[in-house]
């Protein structure tokens, strides 16, 4: 019994599916190991990107970086999985008069293309009156249950995926090899584990310490009628189109509490937030909540670790998985490769003065 492999990949939300893509494009050896019964974020998530930043006409850096190999990245996996994954919609950006000024001074600077058009006064059928509106481009969405869904069903295919939740305290190094034991004496050995495991990466003995800070986020499924259906409208929150009449509007942030568990709160702030520049009536069909994979200094974490260098990490996408994942998973990836995973600086300051921490190994 026992399969022994290059890398274990723990973890299949969003950065564990970019990275075993990424992986195989190099045609790594690899498997994939998650429970199939849990609910993380990448289910939960509307998946939208968007290049400015959420509260001023400035472009968003992480979009700069990221953007270029986002695209490709996502059309890779549509061609290779089969299935439609990255849907390219305009965004209206509803915002006050005030700052008409601010708006139009970004559209004629150096980064001002994304803008198509500027409106003074916004008239849109369901929208309040008293918004100034700008069409924003390129933006849009990744359905990323959808990418879980097919991307699991490839592991599956390829029998790279182990339904499995991964014990941290049975995790035991033997020579150049980590290994990790499974139920019934069954057990993977691998060269290299890499963990993508969102938000629950927080307690990970190995890379808790490295900020990973959860955050909560709600979000609802809405019916509408009359609700114009071609761009993401975003206000005091984004309203995605789903088609005939429904859309996702989201989402809330939260530190406390952090749970995955849909609250009163969360709804009310999210219909309020509606009611600010929505004028119709609709009716509320889902309402989901779940947990960022969000970091301290709001940075994504990868690299690996300094005592133990055949441990990696991808995480720390926070809320912009979309743009961020596919990006960080090819580095990591052709570094995975060239068996060049830089340490993380500074971990093992940190753990050393956390004198309760137990380093497993
Ligand atoms: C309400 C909400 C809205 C959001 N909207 C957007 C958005 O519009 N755009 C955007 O870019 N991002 C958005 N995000 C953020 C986005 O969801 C995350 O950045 C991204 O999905 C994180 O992916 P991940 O793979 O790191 O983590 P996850 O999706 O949480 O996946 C973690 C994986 O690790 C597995 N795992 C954990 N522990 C173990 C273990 N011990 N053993 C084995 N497996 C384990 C889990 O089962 C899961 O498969 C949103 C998030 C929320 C909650």
């Amino acid at each position: 019994m026992g399969r022994t492999t290059d890398v274990l990949i723990v973890g299949q939300g969003l950065a564990g599916c970019m990275l075993a893509l990424e992986l195989h494009k190099r045609e790594m050896d690899f498997l994939v190991m998650a429970p199939t019964g849990a609910r993380p974020a990448s289910l939960v998530a509307a998946g939208l990107y968007f290049p400015l930043m959420s509260r001023k006409p400035a472009i968003d850096k992480v979009f700069r970086t990221c953007y270029p190999v986002m695209g490709n990245a996502y059309r890779e996996a549509e061609a290779f999985l089969g299935t439609s994954l990255l849907h390219e919609i305009p965004s209206i950006k509803l915002f006050p008069p005030a700052e008409l000024e601010q708006w139009r001074a970004f559209q004629h600077g150096p980064e001002g293309s994304v803008i198509q058009a500027i409106a003074d006064h916004a008239v849109i059928p369901g929208i309040k009156p008293g918004w100034s509106m700008a069409v924003i481009r390129p933006s849009g969405y990744v359905d990323l249950p959808l990418l879980v869904q097919a991307c699991r069903e490839w592991l599956i295919r390829e029998n790279r995926f182990i339904n499995w939740h991964l014990d941290h305290s049975g995790v035991r190094f033997s020579g150049n090899l980590v290994k990790v034991n499974l139920s019934g004496g069954d057990f993977v050995k691998a060269r290299h584990l890499v963990f993508c495991e969102g938000a629950s990466g927080a307690s990970s003995p190995w890379f808790g310490q490295m900020g990973i800070k959860p955050n909560k986020g709600e979000l609802i499924d809405i019916a509408v009628d009359g609700l114009p259906e071609k761009s993401i409208m975003r206000c005091s929150l984004n309203l995605l189109p789903l088609g005939k009449g429904k859309f996702r509007a989201g989402a809330t942030y939260c530190n406390d509490p952090v749970n995955d568990i849909p609250s009163r709160k969360g709804l009310d702030e999210l219909t309020g937030r509606l009611r600010e520049f929505v004028n119709l009536p609709f009716r509320i069909i889902a309402h989901r909540a779940g947990l960022r994979p969000a970091s301290r200094n709001r940075k994504p974490v990868t690299g690996s670790h300094p005592r133990f260098p055949n441990l990696s990490v991808l995480n720390g996408l926070g809320s912009k998985g979309v743009l961020q994942a596919p990006y960080h998973a090819w580095i990591l990836a052709d570094q995975l490769a060239s068996g060049k995973v830089p340490l993380i600086k500074g971990l093992l300051k940190k753990q050393d003065k956390d004198v309760t921490l137990r380093l497993p190994g």
